[in-house]
């Protein structure tokens, strides 16, 4: 079936008893089990699994096209459950453009670990090659990046991957699997953080790994979330669940929104460039092309100018809001160079832009009086 039907149906059915068609939301804690310990139905206790956290589960292997999945509290909680089945003295590589918060976890966190990690352009695939060492065990991608919109060949890159013993983990959050199902071009774990598209409301937190294979590696994780405890509550699990329902609708209008914005910005004379892999002249235009059914909903505009430029037009929106994150159905605007901070990469005069939802026309408009 087709992505938007399973984003409809994945993860469902008739709650057992009632009959009702939308999922309940099971509160409980804690199950029944026999004095021995052992499971009288599916659960134990919450940390461990419940069903509405199954059922979520369910969906996101069923859209991904993966074997198994897990939901944490974040985004984050899921990078780092995922970095945290890794054995001391093994090497991460990172795309150098990825999530200013994962780049802090391998600079902050998995050094004091004892893993090492580097930093490679994944657009350049020999450099890519060059950058693996004997000890390398794990890559991670993120394409589209985020906020410089680089796009990874995730076949290419994990065939390196695979040759040099490693596995290729992709950060799926801009993409969706609406556009991008990394795990059909051969990466071997997708995250995403679910508070951005998949939610798709700005209501909810959280994140989730699908794994291309059960088995040790998957319940390695679990092992991992189970210990830490950064698993996602039920509530939240519902409202993620609630959000896939209506998330292939919402994207394709996402999608036809950043496409009208950036074909009305390209050339715009108060604008640098457009960072977005639908124009023809964006370097990742082919690679995406290939990999994705459809260009996704983010794009960056760098302002003509410097960082106060880019600063004045993100002080005279209107509608478009300046906030961080992304994927819900009011359009942000972003100036991440002052998000991120000391050591960002972005470009000073860089705007994410996180188009939602409104009128094309509108939102050009904003940008447009924004500009003058
Ligand atoms: C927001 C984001 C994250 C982190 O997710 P949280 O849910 O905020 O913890 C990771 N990767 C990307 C690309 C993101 O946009």
């Amino acid at each position: 079936m087709k992505p938007d039907t399973l984003l409809v149906h994945a993860g469902g059915g008739l709650e057992p008893g009632s009959g009702a068609i939308a999922p309940s939301m099971h509160l409980s804690t804690t199950f029944e089990h026999t004095p021995e310990g052992e499971a009288t139905h599916d659960h134990v206790y919450i940390r461990m699994g419940n069903p509405t956290q199954d059922r979520l589960e369910e969906a996101l292997s069923v859209i991904e096209d993966g074997a198994e999945s897990l939901v944490y509290a974040s985004g984050m909680a899921a990078v780092t459950g995922c970095v945290q089945t890794l054995e001391p003295g093994a090497h991460v590589l990172m795309h150098r453009d990825v999530y200013s918060v994962t780049r802090a976890v391998g600079k902050e966190l998995l050094p004091n670990w004892n893993i090492e990690v580097s930093d490679v352009d994944m657009t350049d695939l020999e450099a890519v090659g060059r950058a693996l060492r004997p000890h390398t065990a794990l890559l991670w991608a993120e394409t589209p990046s985020n906020p410089a919109m680089d796009v990874i060949d995730i076949g290419a890159v994990a065939g390196i991957a695979h040759a040099g013993g490693a596995l290729l983990a992709v950060d799926n959050t801009f993409a969706t699997p609406v556009m991008q199902r990394p795990l059909q071009h051969g990466a071997d774990i997708v995250m995403h953080s679910m508070t951005k598209y998949l939610g798709g409301h700005s209501d909810v937190q959280g994140g989730a790994l699908v794994f291309r294979e059960g088995g040790d590696r998957v319940e390695r994780a679990r092992r991992v979330r189970t210990i830490t405890g950064g698993v996602l509550s039920p509530f939240n699990a519902w409202l993620v669940l609630r959000g896939l329902r209506s998330l292939g609708c919402r994207m394709a209008r996402h999608v036809a929104n950043a496409e009208a914005i950036a074909a009305a910005m390209t050339g715009h004379p108060g604008i640098e460039g457009v960072d977005y892999p639908g124009l023809p002249d964006h370097p990742g235009h082919a690679v995406a092309t290939r990999q994705m059914d459809g260009y996704g909903g983010m794009l960056s505009l760098r302002v003509r100018g410097t960082r106060e430029d880019a600063l004045r037009v993100a002080s005279k929106v209107r509608l478009i809001r300046n906030a961080t994150s992304l994927g819900g159905v009011e359009s942000l605007i972003e100036h991440r160079q002052s998000i991120e901070g000391p050591g960002s990469v972005t470009a000073p005069n860089l705007l994410r832009l996180s188009p939602g939802l409104e009128a094309a026309e509108d939102l050009i408009g904003d940008l447009a009086q924004a500009l003058e």
